[in-house]
């Protein structure tokens, strides 16, 4: 009970992106190694998150639309999973009507559980393995949050959150739909393969390769050569054990100086890493979004040491 009073924060979904971010998040929990998702009027009519991983049991399916419910959290001082508050379906829930089917593979049949605000519903039938998940009529009780969210830009939002995943989590195969048709087709990769499906070829052509281990510690994934540099940092991604999150000040300072004055000034690179550490060292902020997060140990010279690594393929001079 503790545990839930400091998770207080409540999950809230303001937009078809952060109930996306809620489901990709399940679903990769579950350890899925495919997804799909479809939209229908940018998700707010209609949203659709398909995977393939390990399923709910039938007994625990009206249970997972509950508030704090999860199956995840044990300690939060050492998280390992994306979710662990069981706030992300129920604040779906709140946010329009959630049908939820699954099955686990070693389960007969699968089953569905419908939930929108008080209402329950839960039945069994037969159904292929694996988790499905649809939101439909977003908001459509709370004209408030609803207005001003436009079909085109949310499915923008939509997009651009589901390759900030799939950069860091690139073996994932992943499919895109909206209005019944293709947006993104990703056969699952590594790194170089995500980053060419995202950037397109002429970045990924330019990135070098990051991986760099000491004990539990592992820092793995793309840069720039110093030539691609941005002036804002809009293409610089940083995940910890899977999560993405905000630069901490202190890292991103590492990276950049392992470029030292190969880097333009007032620029960044592209590139995406992944940084692996024992997860009690890390503290997870209780913000719904999760993205912000405190890294126990000082993690700079062992980021700068990565980094200035790759970069010793570089000539110094173009
Ligand atoms: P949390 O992710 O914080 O545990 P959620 O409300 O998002 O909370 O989900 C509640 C529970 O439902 C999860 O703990 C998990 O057991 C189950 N669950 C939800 N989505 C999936 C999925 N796609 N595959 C397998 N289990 C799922
Ligand atoms: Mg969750």
């Amino acid at each position: 009970e503790e545990v839930l009073r400091e998770i207080a924060a409540g999950e809230v979904v303001f937009s078809v992106a952060d109930a996306v971010r809620e489901l990709l998040e399940n679903s990769l929990d579950a350890g899925a190694t495919r997804v799909q998702v479809a939209l229908w009027g940018g998700g707010l009519e209609r949203l659709l998150v398909r995977d393939n991983g390990q399923g709910i049991p039938k007994e625990e399916l009206p249970l997972a639309v509950e508030r704090h419910t999860t199956s995840k959290l044990e300690r939060l001082d050492r998280i390992q999973t994306l979710g662990f508050r069981g706030e992300g379906l129920y604040a779906l829930r709140q946010a329009g009507r959630l049908r939820l089917t699954s099955r686990p593979r070693e389960q007969l049949g699968a089953a569905t559980v419908e939930a929108f605000l008080d209402e329950v519903r839960f039945y069994a039938h037969p159904g292929p393995p694996g988790t499905e998940a649809e939101l439909k009529d977003l908001f459509l009780h709370l004209p408030a949050r609803r207005r001003g969210l436009s079909p085109k830009e949310e499915e923008r939002k939509v997009l651009l959150l589901l390759f900030r995943y799939l950069l860091h989590h690139p073996h994932l195969a992943l499919g895109v739909r909206a209005d019944g048709e293709e947006r993104f087709v990703y056969p699952g990769g590594g790194f170089l393969e995500a980053a060419k499906a995202v950037w397109g070829p002429v970045v990924a052509n330019r990135l070098l390769k990051v991986e760099h281990r000491e004990g539990p510690y592992a820092l793995e994934g793309l840069l720039s050569r110093p030539e691609l540099a941005r002036p804002r940092r809009d293409r610089l991604f940083l995940a910890v054990n899977g999560r993405p999150a905000e630069w901490p000040e202190g890292l991103l300072k590492a990276v950049l100086s392992a470029y030292r004055e190969l880097l333009p000034k007032n620029s960044f690179p592209v590139g995406v890493l992944n940084l692996t550490l024992p997860p009690e060292e890390v503290l997870v902020h209780t913000a719904p979004e999760k993205a912000r997060l405190r890294l126990l140990k000082d993690l700079s010279p062992f980021v700068e040491e990565g980094v200035r690594r790759a970069l010793t393929s570089v000539p110094l001079a173009r």
